[in-house]
């Protein structure tokens, strides 16, 4: 089978995906630039959310960031223009930790505190990104980042406490979420075996409860390595009967996944590659960077036999720890682009009517109303600080917006942005701190929408979400099934929806910090048709068999590019154990004179209760007497 030609794949089709705001392509408006359209300068009121194509951390978003870092900036950003403006609290960073931490300050000052927060992106809520298509007059709500609450019982009471402050609910996605959806429609999971890495493109289903050898009989493995699956997945062998008991979980914490199937397990070679990426969507990287005890809390075969006590033990992975815990139901349409929604709401009255957690998911967004003078909380998107300097009593914060330099003075600061770009901002910070700003490495991933006009062949193939592990794209799945507010979910596989589809661009073999490194540069360097042909070619191998045509079914795309996406988490194979209160995270985040640090990085943990709790912390720093103060 050869690749389908661009036309047959519809490359040719004019489906929104480049640059769109609101079904007006932007050569078509008048002179003003797409920036000043965008921000309402011109023309009708921005929507960033209906914006289709490349989305997430979208080309005019980093430059300034990257000008900053090579220490290329123009020579009159040194000299910003002084808008005059003086705020209680300047904010760096629109995500959930920015907008947490915002609501805190206005809560612990009153409701006179002036607030400004900036963000480098045109829309707001960082990761937590919503985005829109209509699709034969039907309206579609995707998240193109922070998917769902998860583990919502296991958050702080301060996180839990913002979000009944803020209407949710948390209970109500027990009937939000269509818990029997798979069920109805038949949908199982599926893997699909690529041609390049299996010798031959086949989408095997399993369905729900299944036996594995009987869908190991449909993969396309030797007969001998069938038989090496089947052991894996049914044995109750212990393949660490040379150890203690005690020894381990400390082995396996310090050996990969990949290390333990092939070592240990003595697995076929040839059967590895079929979970090569099934640790991609939570760590952004392989089974070669993750330890077995991880990818054992996950549920992966091969350790019935071993007879491990489940208590996590020091050193394992943070996301490790929250598997299983409560159901994966804790979901807006559009992800956790509704926390931010519901802040921003609170934050700025009148830009989200409403007051409800079901309103908020079809609620519209003004977003010329966001930064009018006249509000007690103004964010300023599209705009990126460059320096924060304390001085004269006060701060100056200076930031580029629209390839300007400008600046304003706040009594307290606090950075919600990525530890990375902190030592740039305050190049007089210790260091110590600077050293541990920079220890982490971002993890860098793209979330991709694809809107489709049905999903006939989808409920065909049998499947709802499918593995691909020697594909470019390494999982798709149909939407997830929620119906809040008036917003209703696809009610049956001729109605359009969502299909979600996932890569991490990662390179297997090396030390993860560098497959981040080497990942990142890969999605800045690949433009978005490249994509959409990956997208409209995978799809088409995936599903054609079952009556998929990509000219016929795909009505729009988004590709949300997240180059520095979740915060680093500590990695077991490569990271030291830290003593309390000296792993980098907790030296970097220390406050330095009224300047604080918020945002997952942080916390080292890639949450949005994590943004919440470090937003509370930093606020707390900042507000509390300065005979408290270190
Ligand atoms: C694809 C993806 C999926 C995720 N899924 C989940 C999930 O399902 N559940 C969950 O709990 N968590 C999830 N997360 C983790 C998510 O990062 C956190 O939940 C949370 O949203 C992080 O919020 P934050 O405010 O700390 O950081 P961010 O959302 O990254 O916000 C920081 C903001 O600061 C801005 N900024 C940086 N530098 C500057 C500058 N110099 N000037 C101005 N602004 C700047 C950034 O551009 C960004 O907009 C996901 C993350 C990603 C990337």
């Amino acid at each position: 089978m050869t690749d389908p030609a661009d036309r047959d794949l519809g490359l040719d089709r004019d489906i929104p995906r480049r640059d769109l705001l609101n079904g007006v392509l932007w050569s078509a408006a008048a002179a003003a630039s797409p920036l000043d359209r965008l921000l309402g300068a011109a023309g009708p009121e921005p929507y960033p959310p209906a914006l289709t194509g490349l989305r997430g951390s979208t080309d005019g978003s980093f430059e300034a960031a990257h000008k900053l870092r090579d220490q290329t900036m123009p020579p009159e950003w040194a000299t910003p223009r002084d808008t005059g403006e003086k705020y209680d609290l300047v904010v760096v960073g629109a995500g959930i930790s920015g907008l947490a931490a915002a609501h805190f300050f206005r809560k612990r000052s009153g409701p006179r505190a002036r607030v400004l927060i900036v963000d480098n992106h045109d829309d707001f809520g960082g990761h937590a990104r919503r985005n829109e298509f209509t699709v034969d007059g039907r309206k579609l709500i995707g998240y193109g980042g922070t998917q769902s609450i998860d583990t919502p019982g296991s958050y702080s009471p301060v996180a839990k406490a913002l979000l009944a402050e803020l209407g949710i609910d948390t209970a109500k996605f027990n009937q939000a979420y269509d818990q029997r959806f798979a069920e109805r429609f038949h949908l199982g999971s599926g893997f699909f075996f690529d041609r390049e890495t299996f010798g031959v493109d086949r989408l095997v289903s399993r369905a729900e409860g299944e036996a594995w050898p009987a869908v190991i009989a449909r993969m396309p493995f030797e007969p001998d390595v069938r038989t090496d699956l089947v052991r894996l997945f049914a044995s109750t062998t212990d393949y660490l009967a040379a150890m203690s008991a005690a020894g381990r979980k400390r082995a396996l914490l310090r050996m990969s996944y990949l290390v333990y199937l092939r070592d240990h397990v003595k697995l076929s070679p040839r059967a590895i590659p079929f979970f090569q990426s099934w640790t991609h969507d939570l760590y952004g990287v392989g089974i070669d960077a993750i330890n077995a005890l991880d990818c054992k809390a996950l549920g992966f075969p091969g350790f019935d036999g071993l007879g491990l006590d489940p208590a996590p033990i020091p050193g394992q992975g943070a996301s490790a720890s929250r598997i299983e815990e409560e159901p994966y139901i804790f979901h807006f349409p559009d992800g956790n682009a509704s926390v931010a929604r519901l802040l921003v709401r609170r934050l700025v009255p009148g830009s989200i009517p409403g007051s409800t957690m079901e309103d908020v998911v079809t609620a519209p967004c003004h977003y010329g109303l966001l930064d009018r003078a006249a509000n007690g909380t103004r964010i300023r998107l599209a705009s990126t600080a460059i320096r924060v300097r304390e001085d004269r009593g006060g701060i100056t914060i200076a930031y580029v917006r629209g390839g300007k330099a400008e600046s304003v003075r706040a009594s307290r600061v606090v950075l919600a942005c990525w530890h990375g770009v902190i030592p740039h901002l305050c190049p007089e910070l210790p260091g110590e701190q600077r050293t541990a700003l920079r220890y982490g490495v971002k993890v860098p991933l793209l979330y991709t929408n694809v809107a489709l006009r049905n999903w006939k062949a989808v409920a065909a193939a049998k499947v709802a979400d499918v593995k691909a592990p020697g594909s470019y794209w390494t999982s798709a799945m149909i939407d997830f099934p929620v119906s809040l507010g008036s917003y209703r979910f696809s009610t049956g596989p001729d109605q359009p929806v969502l299909l979600f589809m996932e890569r991490t661009p990662c390179k297997p073999g090396l030390p993860e910090k560098e497959q981040h490194r080497i990942g990142r540069n890969e999605l800045l360097a690949t433009p978005f048709s490249t994509y959409e042909r990956q997208i409209r070619s995978q799809l088409t191998r995936m599903f054609g068999p079952f009556g998929f045509d990509a000219v016929r079914d795909v009505a729009g795309i988004t590709v949300n590019r997240w180059s520095h996406g979740y915060a680093y988490e500590y990695n077991a194979l490569e990271d030291p154990i830290f003593p309390p209160g000296k792993a980098p995270h907790e030296i970097a985040r220390q406050p330095f004179g009224r300047i604080a640090i918020a945002n997952a990085d942080a916390a080292a943990f890639a949450y949005t209760d994590a943004a919440i709790d470090q937003a509370d912390r930093a606020v707390r720093e900042l507000t509390r007497p300065p005979a408290q103060r270190g």
